[in-house]
C-alpha cells in the first residue's frame, strides 16, 4: 500500500502514518521527494487492512493498493526518476554512461591499456571482472583479490570510477573499499543473502537481470537491494534464454521502455553478453541507446583472440571507437549527450 502524504503534511502527521503501520504488524519505507513525502506500507498480508485506515488520517493526500508484486522499486512508490551518483557521474540523467573494459582482468597491463583506451574515446566507467561466475568449474575464474587490487590502483591513478561483480556476501568487505559499484550477475539476480548483504553496504549496486527472469521477477529482486537500504541501484538488461539460439541471448529491447514506464531507477544494457558475438555488438548498443537506455555496459579486449574470458564478444579498441562514434550521434538524436 502506499500512503501519499499532503504537500506541508506535518511531521507529526507523518509519524501518525508509521505508527499505525506498525500498529497493525507492517513495515514502512518512507519517500522524501521535493515536494511530498510518500509512505509505502510492506508486508505480505496487507490485504487485511482496508485503505480507509490510512485515508482517515490527517495530513494523508490518498492511498494505493499496489497491485504490483514489486514496490520500492515501483513508480508508484517514488515518481521522480532516481539518479544515482558515482563520484561527479549521474547515471538516470540525460548523460548515457558507458561502462567498458574487459570481462575479466588479466594482467595490469591489460587492464590499464583497456582503461586507457575506452576512457580516451568516451567512457566514463571502467569494468573489469576480478570474481567469474564461470558456467563450467574449468574455465577461468578470474584474478580473484589480485584483481580487486589492479583496480583500486586503477581507480586512483586514473580517477575514474571502477565496477565490478560481487559473487558472495563474504567477498564484501575486501571489495567495498575499491569499486563504486557493486555488479550483481545475472546468474546470482536472486541470490537473496548477496542482494540484501550489497543492500546494506549503501554502495551504488548494478543489478542485471537474471538469464530467465521476468522483469516482475527483476524489480522484486531490487526491492530486496532497496529494502536493505540501498537506494541507489541501477538496473541492466543483458538478454535473456529463449529458443532462438543464433545469439547467445535474446537482448530484450522492450524492457527499457518497460522499466521506465513501472519503475524510477535508471536502466542501462549490456549488448555484450546478450549478442555473444563482437559482430553483433555495435548493433544492440545503438538499438539501446536509441530505446531510452540510460547507459550501456561493454566489453573491450586489447587482444580478444586470446582472451581468457569471453573474447567472442569482446570489440577490439578499433571497433570500440567506431562505436562510440555512433553512439554518440544516436544519443544526440534523441536529446541526450554520451
Ligand atoms: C559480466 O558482466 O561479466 C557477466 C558475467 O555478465 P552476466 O552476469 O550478465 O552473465
Ligand atoms: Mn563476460
Amino acid at each position: 500500500m502506499i500512503v501519499e502524504m499532503r504537500q506541508g503534511a506535518t511531521q507529526e502527521q507523518i509519524d501518525a502514518v508509521i505508527e499505525r503501520a506498525h500498529k497493525y504488524g507492517f513495515k514502512v519505507q518512507l519517500n522524501i521527494g521535493t515536494d511530498k513525502v510518500v509512505v509505502a506500507i510492506l508486508g505480505s498480508d496487507t490485504g487485511r487492512v482496508s485503505t480507509e485506515v490510512f485515508a482517515v488520517l490527517p495530513g494523508v493526500e490518498s492511498v494505493t493498493r499496489i497491485m504490483r508484486p514489486y514496490k520500492l522499486a515501483s513508480r508508484e512508490f517514488k515518481k521522480e526518476p532516481t539518479l544515482v551518483h558515482v563520484g561527479d557521474i549521474v547515471i538516470g540523467g540525460p548523460k548515457v554512461v558507458v561502462m567498458a573494459g574487459p570481462c575479466a582482468i588479466e594482467s595490469r597491463e591489460q587492464l590499464f591499456a583497456t582503461a586507457e583506451h575506452v576512457l580516451k574515446v568516451g567512457a566514463s566507467i571502467v569494468r573489469g571482472g576480478a570474481f567469474k561466475p564461470r558456467t563450467s568449474p574449468f574455465s577461468f575464474q578470474g584474478l580473484g583479490q589480485e584483481g580487486v587490487e589492479l583496480l583500486s590502483e586503477l581507480r586512483r591513478e586514473f580517477g575514474v570510477p571502477v565496477i565490478s561483480e560481487v559473487t558472495d556476501p563474504h567477498l564484501l568487505d575486501d571489495m567495498v573499499d575499491h569499486v563504486d559499484i557493486l555488479q550483481i550477475g545475472a546468474r546470482n539476480m536472486q541470490n537473496y543473502a548477496l542482494l540484501r548483504a550489497v543492500g546494506q553496504s549503501g554502495k551504488p549496486c548494478l543489478l542485471k537481470r537474471g538469464l530467465a527472469a521476468t522483469i516482475t521477477e527483476w524489480l522484486q529482486a531490487a526491492d530486496y537491494l532497496l529494502e536493505a537500504g540501498g537506494g541507489q541501484v541501477i538496473l541492466c538488461e543483458r538478454g535473456i534464454r529463449t529458443f532462438e539460439t543464433s545469439t547467445r541471448f535474446t537482448l530484450d529491447i522492450s524492457s527499457v521502455g518497460v522499466i521506465k514506464r513501472v519503475s524510477h531507477l535508471p536502466v542501462i544494457v549490456d549488448p555484450s553478453h546478450a549478442a555473444g558475438h563482437y559482430e553483433l555488438v555495435p548493433t544492440l548498443a545503438r538499438a539501446a541507446v536509441a530505446a531510452g537506455a540510460d547507459g550501456l555496459l561493454i566489453e573491450v579486449h586489447p587482444d580478444p583472440t586470446n582472451a581468457l574470458s569471453d573474447g567472442l564478444q569482446s570489440l577490439t579498441f578499433s571497433d570500440f571507437e567506431r562505436l562510440m562514434g555512433e553512439l554518440k550521434q544516436i544519443a544526440q538524436a534523441i536529446g541526450r549527450s554520451i
